[in-house]
């Protein structure tokens, strides 16, 4: 019999499947379990059910469970803020792809802490295309100018593309308009490969509108099966 976690994965591949198809066939979705509220048992049956890609939003749970969990080859994500002053953990954990770089500032900070460890990051930077002011993120119309000057001038730091939370709305035609304008500055950059958007409740609507990467939580944890 199939564990929860299995079924979960499956119903999300199943959802994955239509919503790319409707892309394109060429149109490959990564997703990535965010395994904040979960336990390192939760991610060990996860990772057993085939997921091997795992994100965190809090330097210390990544810290902790990404050590707790170091036999097994699992990808990590840092998808939350990070402080100036968890640079160097971050830097330590040696991250799969840190996504919530929402600073220029921030990114000086890093690339001169990733030079004095020799290390290379590779990052995406993060985007408020929903203009609220509780989340971080570069504005819409400054995206395209940092992520030149990141590139001309922080050499440790390995830009792939653009991330950005959906907006917290329950219409869709609102979260939908916050997608759309990643997307369309994802078009503009030649260099960006990945375009990480889209979470439980709206990854379907994130796939749409051209995500590539999507980090889903609660779905893919949750014990009861919900279709
Ligand atoms: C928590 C979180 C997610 C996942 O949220 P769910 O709704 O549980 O899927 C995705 N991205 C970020 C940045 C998060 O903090």
């Amino acid at each position: 019999m199939k564990s929860t976690y299995e079924t979960n994965l499956d119903n999300l591949f199943e959802a994955i499947e239509k919503a790319r198809l409707n892309q394109s066939e060429h149109h490959i979705v990564d997703i990535v379990a965010i395994s904040k509220y979960s336990t390192t048992n939760e991610i060990k049956t996860l990772y057993e059910a085939g997921q091997q890609s795992f994100g965190e939003n809090k330097i210390q749970d990544i810290k902790l469970k990404s050590k707790q969990l170091d036999k097994l080859p699992i990808r990590w994500h840092f998808v939350g803020s990070l402080q100036k002053n968890k640079i160097n953990n971050l830097i330590d954990i040696n991250p799969t792809l840190f996504h919530s770089l929402d600073s220029l500032e921030l990114a000086y900070e890093l690339d001169k802490k990733l030079k004095i460890k020799n290390k290379i990051m590779k990052c995406l930077l993060q985007v408020n295309s929903s203009f609220e002011h509780s989340k971080s993120g570069i504005s819409p119309d400054d995206v395209l100018q940092t992520y030149r000057n990141i590139e001309i001038n922080c050499s440790n730091i390995n830009l792939k593309g653009l991330m950005c939370i959906g907006a917290n709305s329950k219409d869709k035609q609102n979260i939908e308009k916050s997608f759309k304008i990643t997307k369309d500055i994802y078009d503009k950059l030649r260099t960006a490969t990945i375009l990480s958007m889209g979470m439980s409740g709206d990854y379907e609507t994130a796939i749409k509108c051209g995500s590539n990467m999507i980090r889903v939580g609660s779905k893919l944890f949750t014990k009861e099966t919900i279709n």
